[in-house]
């Protein structure tokens, strides 16, 4: 009940925080038409590269260490085994292991080839990512409400558990969860020279503690519709995007699960015309044509794009618990 009223006063307060463009820093503007056919968890897929990274979905960058390149792909060899593995749904599943942090301190640092602006960005994030606190009672036991994992300073002369990195890309991204191996160094957060909006990079930041997009929820099916029209759309008119979106739709499967109920306005679930560029998201809003809508068919209206939802810090709360039980990070297969 309460949330309800919450959410209407925080729709109101964030109206004028929503971007007149469909937030293209946080869409799948990586473009690269280079893909590889890589092993995670066991099970083999199609992942976009971008600059040599290996994105697990859109933004989500994965660590070398746990990630076994197979080979290379030409884009088009990945539209045409995606085109059929898609012609029903676009509900191909990957299964993800997310390694949690052992300690609720994350220590970071800020590249210094990173602008001033984008530092202070940067900064600004971090302080409302510190400040933020659920307005829910919930029945997660002792829990004060504040946001697990606070990211402070690293302190000088030793490595930071996470640094904000500039890159070559065109869209912010990050690492999920901790990193698998010493070998993968820090967590990363990717930021282009377009730099990220405050929200985008709080968006990375909670790949960095965990969290996935709620679009590729396993259980997403049961809450919105993927709308195969705007597909076949991207697919007639722009396919080099074609399995970018395709990609960045599938379904995660992730160790740690989510129990809690589907939140359309959590910063991790995309703007439903969320595309791979600006253009096209425009494009895709003139013919009425985005990627899901509620299951009755009905337009899901995206307003926050700026802050953790109370059910998103529900679930980093509830990840940063499961480090007391290392066991949960082993998913037997
Ligand atoms: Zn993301």
């Amino acid at each position: 009940m309460n949330y309800f009223k919450l959410t209407s006063i925080a729709i109101l307060a964030m109206a004028a925080a929503v971007p007149a463009r469909f937030a293209s820093d946080q869409s799948a503007a990586n473009y690269d038409p280079s893909w590889v056919l890589a092993s995670v968890n066991g099970t083999q897929h199609y992942f976009h590269r971008a600059n040599g990274k290996i994105m697990l979905s859109d933004d989500i960058v994965a660590y070398p260490s746990s990630t076994r390149v197979l080979s290379s792909q030409t884009q088009a060899q990945v539209a045409k085994a995606m085109t059929r593995s898609t012609q029903e749904d676009y509900d191909e599943i990957v299964d993800v292991t997310v390694q949690v942090w052992p300690s609720s301190t994350l220590t970071y640092a800020i590249n210094n080839d990173l602008p001033s602006d984008q530092q202070a960005a940067v900064q600004s994030a971090v302080k409302r990512w510190n400040d933020s606190k659920a307005s829910w009672n919930s029945n997660i036991a002792q829990w004060d409400g504040k946001v697990a994992y606070r990211f402070v300073p690293a302190p000088q002369g030793k490595d930071p558990m996470v640094l904000f990195v500039r890159s070559e890309d065109t869209n912010c991204s990050a690492n999920l969860g901790k990193p698998g191996s010493a070998s993968d160094g820090p967590a990363k957060v990717y930021i282009p020279s377009t730099g990220c909006r405050t929200g985008s990079v709080l968006h990375e930041m909670g790949h960095i503690v965990g969290l996935t997009h709620v679009h590729q929820r396993l259980d997403r099916n049961n809450f919105i519709k993927i709308n195969k029209k705007a597909f076949d759309y991207l697919k007639e008119k722009h396919p080099s995007f074609y399995p970018n979106m395709v990609a960045n739709y599938r379904r995660l499967s992730l160790n740690h699960g989510n129990p809690f109920s589907f939140d359309e306005q959590s910063l991790m679930m995309y703007h439903p015309y969320a595309a791979a560029t600006a253009d096209i998201a425009d494009e895709l809003v003139k013919q009425k044509l985005p990627f899901y809508t509620h299951y009755d068919g009905s337009e899901i209206v995206k307003v926050n794009t700026e802050y953790l939802t109370d059910r998103d810090m529900f679930l980093i709360k509830r990840k940063s618990m499961f480090r007391f039980w290392p066991a949960v990070n082993i998913k037997p297969r």
